[in-house]
């Protein structure tokens, strides 16, 4: 056990061992090994970093916004240049394949930090002119220290995400990564003071929801918490920090629809369809995991969708053949495997997948387990229903666009959906009438950092990306000024 890496929190621009002296395994999910031990913090580590927080704030919100932005652009370039040492970090610790981590995860860190130091410097606020002798204008202040919660399917794409803005801002951060995923964020504290990021100004705090995370939540100091994961937990940091008046950004679970209608751009489709089904092992909250094809090239699909699903090469994430590394957790292995059950009960047919995978060698113990597809189900079943979060998705037929729009809508998510069409009429008539927070037409997880993300019903209150972000992690003041 001593030997094992151990990975601490950090507070105060250093490494330091928790007060309650415990740790927690760290697993890598493609050899279901430990491979690290990570801190279990407590309250009294959330106070530590709220006040090493707290102390490092009136200088950075005073630090000039030109030096603050040169400070996340020396961040991005750092991790740039440090690239594939994260990429192996990040596919040992979630078993995502190590070309998605070099091609996707840390090179959007990198975006994240770069898009966030532009962004402020064109940051502006409101003035409003109201008559000759009167003038409104908007202070846009930053709102002192605040916490950031990030999951475990995207770790260091996502936990930049948020603390780039909150940062850009003026705002200094505690941070605490998934205690399944602690290891990128704990590499990136220590990368951030060597780009010259000021002692306290992000605090990195590790252990459980229920202890670290809850703590942040419902501590005093942190004026607003940015929260991305599962939709109980964001119900759940609703509920404890609601009364204490923090803001709230909740960004939460999806069971996304994705529309084929019949003239669609077959080859295109099948192909972006297949990547929003299954990439990181369909462990992405913007997955497609519901698909309604039309009538007319129902049989089609599903016949060369599956004939795809099953080429799909399941096994270590290291080898660059690989498409689909291993699911995160034995638990998870067990909960996807459970849906899998629950659908034939359901009357779904497994059309391909859905078998435990035991690639050779190193990684003959992981969680690996093949894409699988399922027919037959109704939409209001509980498989139809409910968030999967692997590699698992229900395929269904439909006639007409109103049939289709309404499965669509059917469920109580309502995060990102897609849309594939060649009728622009149609394209603009079902954008507008789906319940999501993003649709996508023709194309799937083209993203520009400047548009609004999140979702509506259960997958989300508020808005990250933009201005969205940089509004949320300040307050607005309005001054009423009147000339004598
Ligand atoms: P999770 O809710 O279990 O955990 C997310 C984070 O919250 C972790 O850091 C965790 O330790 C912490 N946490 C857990 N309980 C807490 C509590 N009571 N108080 C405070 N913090 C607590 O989610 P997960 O299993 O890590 O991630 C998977 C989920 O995340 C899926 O539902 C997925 O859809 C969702 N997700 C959403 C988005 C989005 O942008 N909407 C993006 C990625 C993942």
């Amino acid at each position: 056990m001593s030997e094992r890496t151990r990975l601490l929190n950090f507070i105060g621009g250093e490494f330091v061992p928790p007060k309650s002296a415990s740790y927690l395994p760290v697993y890598e999910p493609a050899t279901g090994e430990v491979f690290a031990e990570v801190v279990a913090s407590n309250r009294a580590d959330v106070d530590a970093a709220c006040e090493a927080a707290e102390r490092a704030w009136p200088a950075w919100r005073n630090t000039p916004t030109e030096k603050r932005a040169a400070i996340l652009n020396a961040i991005a370039d750092k991790l740039e240049s440090e690239l594939e040492r994260f990429a192996q970090a990040e596919s040992k610790d979630t078993g995502k394949p190590l070309s998605l981590a070099r091609s996707v995860d840390i090179p959007r860190a990198v975006s994240n930090f770069r898009f966030f130091a532009s962004a402020i410097q064109h940051f502006a606020s409101e003035c409003h002119p109201t008559s000759a002798d009167v003038l409104n204008y908007t202070l846009r202040a930053p709102l002192g220290v605040v916490g950031c919660l990030s999951p475990w399917n995207l770790p260091l794409y996502l936990f930049t995400w948020k603390i780039a803005p909150a940062l850009a801002a003026g705002n200094c951060v505690v941070g605490k990564p998934s205690e399944l995923t602690p290891a990128t964020a704990t590499m990136f504290a220590e990368l951030c003071s060597g780009a010259g990021l000021p002692p306290g100004v992000l605090n990195v705090i590790h252990g459980t929801g229920s202890d670290a995370g809850e703590a942040i939540c419902t501590h005093p100091t942190i004026k607003a918490i940015s929260f991305t994961g599962g939709t109980k937990t964001g119900a759940r940091i609703a509920r404890v920090a609601a009364p204490l008046f923090k803001k709230l950004s909740l960004e939460m679970g999806g069971k996304n629809p994705v529309l084929v209608f019949d003239d669609a751009d077959f080859d295109s489709m099948l192909g972006t369809t297949l990547r929003s089904a299954f990439s990181n092992q369909g462990e992405i909250c913007l997955c497609g995991s519901r698909i309604f094809v039309q009538d007319g090239i129902y049989d089609r699909f599903k016949s060369e969708f599956v004939a795809r699903a099953k080429k799909l090469v399941v096994g270590d994430p290291l080898e660059p053949t690989t498409d689909q590394g291993a699911l995160i957790s034995q638990q998870h292995h067990e909960k996807v495997r459970g849906y899998l059950n629950l659908a034939r009960k359901e009357g779904g047919k497994l059309l391909c997948g859905g078998e435990v995978v035991s690639p050779p060698r190193r990684c003959s113990k992981g969680w690996f387990l093949s894409p699988a597809v399922i027919e037959g189900l109704a939409p209001d079943c509980r498989t139809s229903q409910e968030e999967i979060f692997g590699p698992v998705v229900t395929i269904y037929r439909f006639k007409t666009e109103e049939e289709a729009v309404r499965l669509a809508n059917g469920t109580p998510y309502g995060l990102a959906s897609v849309v594939w069409t060649r009728s622009l009429d149609r394209a603009h008539r079902v954008s507008a009438n789906l319940q999501a927070g993003i649709v996508w037409v023709n194309c799937w997880m083209v993203r520009d950092l400047r548009t609004p993300f999140g979702g509506v019903k259960q997958s989300g209150v508020g808005r990250e990306g933009g201005w969205e972000a940089l509004r949320f992690f300040t307050e607005p003041k309005n001054v009423c000024l009147k000339l004598s």
